[in-house]
């Protein structure tokens, strides 16, 4: 194989044995003659992959009973508008923590279905930064408070789990789940698009407190509606298999590199090898405070923006692919999910240098 490393925020790089054992099984899943996306995914086999996925992905996040996973679809975005239907009645109040632009996405959706109070808005800072945890103050009665842990475009994420009082708390956790641990106790309702940290895109995985099935609006359709995909086994119509089955895969990969402790330990080296560069580089810069900086997705400007073409140009010949910052923000943006190694980080960092020695 000759891979390069890709840095691109989503769909995102796989790891190398993920794929390897993907292609291998093609063909001839188990010996059954077929692949793993030609069989029914009502049948025996695939059950038992399906199962055995979400049984990983409990052990990895330490999920407490009580919570249902659900493998649902219409990514992260179909969240967006599922969660007010399911948690809040008509003319409900949804308070929200607005980070960035999924805050912002989030928070259009929800307004087709619920009021919308933004309890804190960091555009003056231009969305590189996080609340202050005592300035959240959640209003009683209010249903659910909605934040996006990690501003995958920004690269800013929250230090800290919101205290959202007496409301439910719900995460958009697309861009950060499985980066490190994390206590789901803490929270009501956590969703995440598959593309970043899970798998292939086409699968979202959510998990949602027992006590909060059956609450849906009857309107709700039957596929974004917790209770009806829990009854079915996430099943009520074909899910998406092959994506189901590639993140069985990841998250066996995870557990055998010693699980979410040791998954967070190499993201902290990871995003603060390429922080110290950027911080002492003189030639490039980041912009997000440093209490909130993102370990998955590091944007970062060159300070002669004129030459940003001709990084992405060089780049890209030395084996480092995607480095192209958000059309919304600009400059560059260098994306480490678990799946990027230590060694991609490094090849970035040595680039880095080498051009600003040349270009400098
Ligand atoms: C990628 C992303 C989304 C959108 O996910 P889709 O699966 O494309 O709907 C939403 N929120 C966050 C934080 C993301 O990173």
């Amino acid at each position: 194989m000759s891979r390069i490393f890709n840095f691109a925020a989503g769909p995102a790089v796989l790891p190398d044995s993920v794929l390897e054992r993907i292609r291998d099984d093609l063909p001839d899943w188990q010996g059954r003659g077929m692949s793993v996306m030609e069989v029914s995914h009502r049948g025996k086999d695939f059950v038992e992959v399906a199962e055995r996925a979400e049984q990983s992905f409990r052990r990895l996040l330490g999920i407490p009973a009580g919570y249902k996973v659900l493998f649902m679809q219409g990514g992260a975005t179909a969240q967006f508008a599922a969660v007010p239907l399911n948690l809040a009645g008509v003319g409900d109040t949804a308070c929200f923590l607005n980070t960035g632009q999924w805050s912002i996405k989030a928070i259009a959706e929800a307004r087709r279905y619920v009021e919308v109070e933004v309890l804190t808005d960091e555009q003056a800072s231009n969305y590189t930064t996080v609340p202050e945890a005592t300035s959240i103050k959640v209003p009683g009665g209010a249903a659910y408070l909605h934040y996006t842990p990690n501003e995958t475009i920004g690269g800013v994420e929250f230090p800290y789990v919101p205290n959202p009082g007496s409301a439910l708390l719900v995460a958009d956790m697309s861009s950060t789940i499985l980066s490190r641990p994390i206590d789901v106790s803490q929270f009501a309702l956590i969703y995440a698009g598959a593309q970043k940290n899970i798998g292939p895109s086409g699968l979202t995985v959510v998990v949602v407190r027992e006590d909060l099935l059956g609450r849906a609006r009857k309107l709700t359709p039957t596929v974004l509606d917790y209770a009806a995909m829990a009854s079915a086994g996430s099943m009520p119509n074909t899910p998406p298999t092959f994506a189901w089955y590639v993140a069985g895969l990841v998250f066996d990969w995870i557990e055998a590199g010693g699980g979410l402790e040791a998954m967070g330990q190499r993201n902290a080296a990871k995003a603060g090898m390429l922080y110290d560069y950027l911080d002492t580089s003189g030639f490039y810069a980041n912009p997000v405070h440093p209490g909130c900086r993102s370990w998955m997705n590091v944007p970062f400007t060159l300070h002669r923006s004129e030459l940003d073409k001709q990084f992405l140009l060089e780049s890209r010949t030395a084996g480092l692919a995607n480095l192209e910052g958000h059309r919304s923000v600009g400059g560059m943006r260098a994306s480490l999910y678990n799946a990027m190694p230590v060694e991609g980080v490094k090849a970035l960092i040595e680039f880095m240098q080498d051009f600003a020695q040349r270009h400098g």
